[in-house]
């Protein structure tokens, strides 16, 4: 049952939603595995539940999708790795995935009894106090731990607890790394924030540093453009190979949050959904597709000015042109003429390899801040190797 509030408010804080906004309060009963619609009477532009002990809350605009995954068919779905047949490395990622350690514990079990490896991405948000035992054993539970820390999380988590929960974690015998992120390759947050895990760690924290994009739901919000595209230039796309797994269970082809969060997912980057498919089907899929083969050799741009029509050249920058492929049937049509056989095959797994050989710094110089991209191979420099 909702009530309405005075259809006519309009709220100043508020102003980046054009309009005037509607609020709706009230309560439902679940037993928090169904997905019923709950009916307001109109499109909420955001939405926040609380459960009845106010212990957990979720919140999310009218574009996203569904709240969190249902814990048995992930734990399905990972089932379905095989000795034969897994991916290398399980990301658990969020959100914060620690807020669910028990599935944690389940995920990881199952990902491991395949010989995959489990890394678990999180922000500490328990690590001011002593580290709940149910935590304790997630923790104890994955291969690799990755601590997310930016000025935005220290303004909850002081820098000393994370630390502490870093030194925590290696004295377990767990491998460790640092996601940071700053406004840029001269911010003076980011070189505080490597000297600093430097003198603590050495050379046992390696660092992904990134630095802040117009990316996903907020990027709107943004004055700045996207920097105009070479369409000539083949940029092929790493992160095409990388099957990301939705909260409404949809398997995507990469992580790009606009892709994620959008409904319906564009074709080319659908692999499935763990409700009704396994990882073989999802990993032939991500192979064989030729449009992913193209995406991951020669990028979306390149794609696109190949392939495309003059008409169909507006600008939406790299990855807005990829999700946008689908509009251009002639497009999709050339790439299965080339992709579609032992050629696809073969560019796909050339590009795989130019990139891998490479290395993870080149990969970072390219996605994240290239200053500090050498971190991310501590403790084993590229060429001490
Ligand atoms: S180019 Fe396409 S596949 Fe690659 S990250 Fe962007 S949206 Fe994903």
């Amino acid at each position: 049952m909702a009530t309405l509030s005075n259809s006519g408010n309009s709220f100043q804080a508020a102003a980046i939603f054009p309009g005037a906004i509607k609020m709706a309060s009230g309560t439902y009963t679940g037993d928090a595995t169904d997905n019923r619609a709950i009916t307001v009477g109109f499109q909420p532009d955001f939405v926040i539940v609380k459960d009845a002990g106010n212990t957990e809350g979720a919140g999310r605009t009218s574009t996203m999708v569904g709240d969190e995954p249902d814990p048995a068919t992930l734990v399905e779905f990972v089932g379905t790795f095989a000795t034969s047949n897994r991916p290398e490395v399980l990301l658990l990622t969020g959100g914060e995935p620690l807020l669910r350690p028990d599935l944690v514990v389940e995920l990881a079990g199952a990902a491991r009894r395949a010989g995959t490896r489990v890394a678990l991405l999180t922000g500490g948000y328990f690590a001011a106090r002593p580290v709940p035992a149910r935590i304790l054993r997630a923790l104890r539970a994955v291969d690799h731990f990755s601590l997310s820390i930016d000025a935005f999380h220290e303004r909850q988590i002081p820098r000393c607890h994370l630390f502490r929960l870093l030194h925590l974690m290696l004295d377990m015998g767990t491998a460790v790394s640092v996601h940071a992120v700053g406004s840029g390759p001269a911010d003076p947050y980011l070189a505080g924030l490597v000297s600093q895990t430097r003198q603590e760690f050495g050379d046992r924290v390696p660092m992904l540093v990134n630095s802040l994009r117009a990316m996903g739901r907020a990027a709107a919000w943004s004055l700045a453009g996207p920097p105009v595209p070479d369409h000539q230039r083949v940029l092929p796309c790493a992160m095409a190979a990388w099957p990301v797994v939705a909260a409404d269970g949809t398997v995507l082809a990469c992580c790009n949050q606009d892709g994620v969060d959008r409904r319906p997912v564009p074709d080319h980057l659908r692999l499935g959904h763990i409700g009704t498919d396994t990882w073989p089907q999802v990993r032939d899929r991500a192979l064989t597709s030729p449009v992913l083969r193209l995406i991951r050799a020669t990028g979306p741009l390149h794609l696109r000015g190949r392939y495309g029509t003059p008409a169909g050249r507006t600008e939406h920058g790299y990855c807005g042109t990829c999700l946008r492929l689908g509009d251009h049937p002639e497009i999709l049509r050339a790439a299965r003429e080339v992709a579609a056989g032992r050629l696809g095959e073969l560019l796909d797994e050339h590009a795989a390899r130019v990139q891998f050989e490479a290395g993870p710094v080149a990969l970072v110089r390219r996605h994240g801040c290239s200053r500090y991209a050498d971190l991310v191979t501590l403790p084993h420099r590229e060429g001490s190797r």
